[in-house]
């Protein structure tokens, strides 16, 4: 028997146009700190509807640089969601500020804003939500938060361009530091890439400076009035950005329409399973657009029963030629955090349940009915072989 084709976890929608801009770039000359550069920014900032944009080399990149710019130090505490990408606690580190979790809604598994407002003391300077899978946080409700207490906000949307909150605004557009990341598996890609989105030209111009070793517009190149990075995005990956942008709707539509196969398909297994051990059933899907809220999908993911075996799921889909991936680890029980702080299991159980049972499946602007059809089918075989 031939191996069947892998179906791979993510891939990039990449053409003609990416590669035209990319070449204009390096038949240019400017490489770095160039006119694409600008160009990018310009359309990023005009496309999400803020005053502007800074590009930086990654969304980890963007949160560090934020997380400066709030002025946010040692000493100070911030409260964020466990369930998330590492980064959005790691950016809190490099400048030795406590990230202070609290619980997740089990829902949409976002911040929880009553566990948030509980999670707040004397230290708390700020909060950090992420936009989690695509979904947008509940902002509005954290914004009061925030107000009321007398702190600033991050918002982490890297895996949420193109969503919309409960205001019917887009995420990152609310006039706080938002941030989005463009590694190759997000909405849009320039291969490693990052994005604040800023509405005061001040705050613009401190972070211009940061990720170019903290060197003023108006100064030579090797002057420096401030400590900065080289957090710089390339004018190639910039034009990748650019190409990206164009086509950015329909890549959204097309991970609209992935989504909803996988919704279908998945129900349709949900269904026609038998009651008992090892069946299917009991499979959560993520959850459908609550009210205004608009998702922007990232990734497919769906929790596994209680009783299933995801490592075993993970080997077994492996074996049918399915790319899946266990998402995520919960942050606050990772050895760098735990030994600091002292976290320990139990203490968040919707973040640690989601990130127990959480499994990605393939899932890009690019993939085929067939191939959804195929996870599907391969995934209720997995389920019914791997059953603690
Ligand atoms: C992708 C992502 C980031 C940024 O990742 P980079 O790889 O540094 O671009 C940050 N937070 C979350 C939640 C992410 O998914």
């Amino acid at each position: 028997m031939s191996e069947p084709e892998l179906i791979p976890l993510a891939r990039p929608a990449l053409g003609e146009r990416e590669e035209e801009l990319v070449l204009e770039v390096l038949r240019s000359g400017r490489l770095s700190l160039g006119p694409t550069l600008e160009r990018f920014e310009r359309e990023f900032a005009d496309r999400l509807g803020v005053p502007d944009a800074v590009a930086v080399s990654s969304g980890t990149a963007a949160l560090h640089l934020g997380v400066r710019a709030l002025g946010w130090g040692e000493g100070d505490e911030v409260v964020t969601a466990p369930f998330s990408f590492v980064a959005s606690a790691n950016c809190l580190l490099y400048e030795r500020v406590k990230p202070v979790f609290c619980d997740i809604d089990p829902v949409t598994l976002n911040l929880d804003p009553v566990a948030a407002r509980d999670a707040i003391d004397e230290q708390t300077v700020g909060l950090l939500p992420v936009d989690i899978l695509g979904y947008p946080a509940a902002l509005p409700e954290l914004e009061r938060i925030a107000s009321e207490g007398g702190l600033t906000l991050l918002q982490d949307s890297c895996e949420a361009l193109g969503a919309v909150d409960r205001d019917g605004r887009a995420v990152g557009s609310r006039g706080h530091l938002a941030a989005f990341a463009f590694y190759a598996n997000k909405q849009m890609t320039t291969g490693e890439g990052g994005m604040l989105a800023v509405s005061e030209p001040e705050l613009a111009a401190a972070l211009r400076s940061e990720r170019n070793q903290g060197r003023a517009p108006d100064m030579d190149w090797v002057e420096h009035d401030r400590l900065g990075f080289n957090y710089r995005l390339t004018d190639i990956q910039a034009a990748l950005g650019i190409a990206q942008l164009e086509r950015l709707d329909e890549m959204l539509g097309a991970r609209e329409r992935a989504a909803a196969l996988y919704t279908a398909g998945l129900a349709a297994l949900d269904q026609g399973a038998q009651a008992g051990e090892g069946d299917p059933a009991g499979l959560v899907l993520p959850c459908a657009d609550r009210e205004t809220e608009r998702r922007s999908w990232f990734v497919y993911a769906v929790r596994l029963p209680a009783s299933a075996d995801r490592e075993a799921v993970v080997a077994d889909l492996a074996q049918r030629g399915v790319q899946a991936k266990a998402y995520m680890p919960a942050i606050h029980l990772m050895p760098h955090l735990r030994e600091r702080f002292g976290y320990r299991e139990g203490q968040f159980p919707a973040a640690e349940d989601a990130s127990a049972r959480l499994l990605a499946l393939p899932f890009f602007p690019g993939i085929e009915e067939a191939q959804v059809e195929r996870v599907c089918e391969a995934l209720g075989e997995a389920l019914r072989g791997n059953w603690t």
